[in-house]
């Protein structure tokens, strides 16, 4: 039954994404799609998860974390399918010098980058259950390994989560002394060192794009840098320059959400027994909301600061032709959002004119 309706819903997402990629539509308006797409598949199998556990249907924790990870599984293999088509079409429109393993690689990290707080969320709750009903004590060494491995794959992927991998390969040409040189000046100014600039291999995958990394580095695709003036490439190194003074912010958010999840979880525990089966999926989801709104938010508005603090440095005019660049080579029109964070571009081009003023 479970499998079945797991079958079903990857037929649909498969018969939608072939209606998306076969639909003539330029490749970033594609893109768009499958994103939703995507989530719309992580929905389907998670509504078909609770159903069954709503159905009374309680697996053990070692076979619930197998369904979890044959579940996300399952959404990586639809997608390497859907991708496998993508490939084709933005290789004839954006013409990509890369390999068909390459590209594959590249789309389903992004796949794995939406999966990966889901599955850490997940296990960790299952082996806090374990723990918490003391299932490691009845089932003796078995549940001992197995709660100890489920606890363990959560903590690693959120470590991989949190220390946000280079998303692209690193060339080993790096960047200019004077751009580095600028970079620091900014990130003094902003209390926060900027040990490096990475220059990211995006000319294959035809990918404008620059990151805030951990440890004080920034990325910046070779690809964006070719398109921009250094003007441009200043204005956008100063953007990712306050990403990295926010980071520290946070991350202090991130712990102080993560201690309440905690204590409520401790709580819920203690009230475990005189609580209702659906009580755990009403947590579980407030839980969820209750974390992912403040970061979400958080994040928009230091997307917003980020932007005023490069207007600050160098004026509107740098930034602005440097995203309506970015824009055109990812296709993305003027007026809808990419995604959760970043506003559409014509909402963040009138923010920046007002900075100037401001
Ligand atoms: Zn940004």
């Amino acid at each position: 039954m479970f499998w079945l309706s797991f079958l079903v819903t990857s037929l649909a997402v498969l018969v939608l994404g072939w209606w998306c990629v076969r639909a003539d539509a330029p490749v970033g308006r594609c893109l768009r799609r499958l994103k939703r797409l995507l989530w719309l598949s992580i929905a389907l199998k998670t509504g078909i998860g609770v159903a069954m556990y709503a159905m009374g249907g309680r697996a053990s924790s070692p076979l619930a974390a197998a369904a979890l990870i044959t579940g996300a599984a399952w959404v990586v293999g639809e997608f390497w399918v859907i991708f496998g088509w993508v490939y084709l079409i933005e290789k004839a429109q954006r013409s990509l010098a890369t390999s068909r393993s390459d590209y594959l690689r590249m789309r389903l990290r992004l796949v794995w980058e939406a999966l990966a707080p889901l599955l850490a969320v997940g296990l960790g709750a299952l082996a806090f259950g374990d723990l918490q009903r003391g299932a490691y004590h009845t089932g003796g060494l078995w549940g001992l390994l197995s709660t100890g491995a489920i606890a363990l794959g959560a903590g690693l992927i959120a470590i991989g989560l949190i220390r946000r991998p280079i998303p692209l390969p690193v060339h080993s040409v790096p960047v200019e002394t004077h751009l580095l040189a600028e970079a620091q000046r900014m990130g003094r100014e902003l209390g926060v060192t900027v040990r490096e600039i990475l220059v990211l291999d995006g000319m294959r995958l035809r990918n404008a794009n620059a990151f805030a990394l951990s440890g004080g580095r920034i990325a910046i695709t070779d690809y964006l840098l070719a398109n921009l003036t250094e003007p441009e490439t200043l204005a956008v190194l100063a953007h990712e320059v306050a990403h990295l003074a926010q980071r520290r912010r946070l991350i202090g958010i991130w712990t102080r959400l993560l201690s309440v999840g905690l204590g409520t979880a401790i709580v819920y525990a203690l009230l475990w027994e005189r609580l209702p089966l659906w009580g755990v999926l009403v947590w579980v989801s407030a839980l969820g909301v209750g974390m992912t709104l403040p970061i979400l938010r958080l994040r928009q508005r230091h997307e917003h600061e980020a932007d005023a603090f490069a207007v600050s440095q160098f004026g509107v005019e740098p930034l602005e032709s440097a995203l309506r660049k970015i824009a055109a080579i990812h296709q993305r029109p003027t007026h809808t959002q990419s995604d959760a964070v970043h506003p559409a571009l014509a909402t963040r081009l009138q923010r920046l004119r007002h900075h100037a003023r401001g």
